[in-house]
């Protein structure tokens, strides 16, 4: 069924006045994951996506081994109740333990990490004991097994440690790591096409023109994907003219998994792009009830028509790229991007369970105006004081003005349903930096 068909299915989907979930919704429920898959060293997996199962080999810790530094000893010497005197006769280290046999009413000084020494099945931490000459004084009240950390207790070997899907962070790195894999399989990385379209667009090294504006978007583009890890392809800006913009469309459906433009689908502009699309592929022009980025287009490049036949990539039977076609407002792009093509990208990616971004309660500490009906995503500045965490707008809130993106960190995201906001409500945000 073609993407014009499926989206008319949706009898409550209306493409003048599509809501952000709907939106959402639709553009995951089309896509399918790369699938190809590549080995490379452990250090470039970070930010990649885990393409198979990585299975423990081995029990992780290898050993059983002390949590703490103490004195490991054996329960069963110790007095039901009230203290106990042990001898130490000896010390284990992490990576040289304590050969020796332990005797009754013996123990020896074992440090973090250490193995305990043979019939040692107890730590005692060193800041309870009393030390008394070569002997040490054990308070009562010590549990049988405290402090040692189990073989297996980690990671017990067969068992998946990481399942596919799995975006590598940094503790991913380190677990793997801790596993032994020097290699990993990660699916490939998505390839990204980019322009932008606008005859009044100049790019950055060219003196500006009377009524030109140096091309932004391209840049924020470049730095949203980058920092996604995907491969990108820097097309330039196209004019707004048909035969040159068409050739651009099919250069980059060509050579990408995900084209992605800016401008060219605001009222008026959309008139001429579309017969444009319908010749290339299938493309839905939606006005998403949102603010800022309404205007968007979402389809699917040289599936049909444009003679792009190909390779025949992950999930169809020729070659298609996923067209987004962004609005070209500055913050639009980015609003735009975070809500929708972000996900898409990791769904495309391989990347399973999605990793979402969390809405966190702040309160406000300014009025905001809104009508119900759409999704407003303003700009925030997030701060804590005493001892609560609230949020105000960052300045002006055109959709052209990129200050508010840079002095912002953080979305608020003013629901659909939502009227205006008093002093004090909870609103909900969307953090712009992750911890990890
Ligand atoms: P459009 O959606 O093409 O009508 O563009 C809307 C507004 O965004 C206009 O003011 C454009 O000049 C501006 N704009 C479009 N593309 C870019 C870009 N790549 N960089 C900076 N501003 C842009
Ligand atoms: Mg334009």
């Amino acid at each position: 069924m073609s993407l014009t068909a499926r989206f008319s299915c949706l009898s409550d989907y209306d493409p003048d006045a599509l809501s952000v979930e709907q939106a959402r919704a639709f553009i995951r429920s089309q896509l399918t994951p790369v699938r190809t898959q590549e080995r490379v060293a452990l250090r470039s997996a970070l930010g990649r996506v885990l393409a198979s199962d990585v299975i423990a080999p081995f029990n992780v810790p290898a050993h059983d081994n002390s949590a703490m530094d103490g004195y490991a000893l054996r329960q069963a010497d110790l007095a039901g109740s009230g203290e106990t005197r042990l001898r130490v006769i000896g010390t284990a280290l992490a990576g040289k333990g304590f050969a020796g046999a332990v005797g009754t009413a013996e123990c020896v000084r074992i440090m973090t990490g250490a193995l305990p020494p043979a019939g040692c099945d107890t730590v005692v931490i060193q800041e309870v004991v009393e030390l008394d000459g070569d002997q040490v004084i054990v308070p009562a009240g010590q549990r049988a097994g405290q402090h040692i950390r189990l073989a297996g207790e980690d990671l017990a070997a067969g068992k998946p440690a990481l399942a596919a899907g799995r975006l590598i962070r940094p503790a991913e790195l380190g677990l793997m790591a801790s596993l032994g894999c020097a290699e990993v399989s990660v699916y490939r990385r998505l390839r990204v096409a980019f322009f932008s379209t606008g005859d009044e667009l100049c790019s950055i090294g060219t003196p500006l023109a009377d009524g030109e504006v140096y091309d932004s978007n391209r840049y924020t583009i470049f730095g949203m994907l980058t920092r996604l890890g995907c491969e990108v392809l820097d097309l330039g800006v196209v004019r707004d003219d048909p035969a040159t913009l068409e050739a651009a469309f099919r250069d980059a459906a060509a050579a990408a998994d995900v084209v992605i433009t800016s401008g060219g689908v605001s009222v008026g502009e959309a008139d001429f792009v579309k017969p444009l699309m319908a010749k290339l592929g299938e493309v839905l022009f939606w006005k998403i009830a949102m603010k800022p980025g309404r205007p968007m287009a979402f389809g699917r490049l040289g599936s049909r028509g444009g003679g792009e036949g190909g390779d025949g990539g992950e999930g169809g039977d020729r070659h298609a790229a996923w067209l987004f076609g962004l609005p070209g407002n500055p913050v639009a792009v980015m609003a735009a991007f975070y809500q929708f093509v972000r996900d898409a990208l990791q769904l495309l990616m391989g990347a399973d369970p999605l990793p979402g971004v969390p809405l966190l309660p702040a309160v406000s500490r300014v009025a905001m105006k809104k009508a119900p009906g759409r999704t407003e995503f303003q700009r925030g500045i997030l701060s804590h004081a005493e001892g609560q965490w609230s949020v105000r707008p960052a300045g002006a809130q055109g959709s052209g003005v990129l200050r508010s993106m840079s002095d912002a960190n953080c979305f608020i995201v003013l629901e659909h349903e939502r009227g205006s906001v008093a002093v004090g409500d909870t609103v909900q945000v969307q953090l712009f930096d992750g911890l990890v």
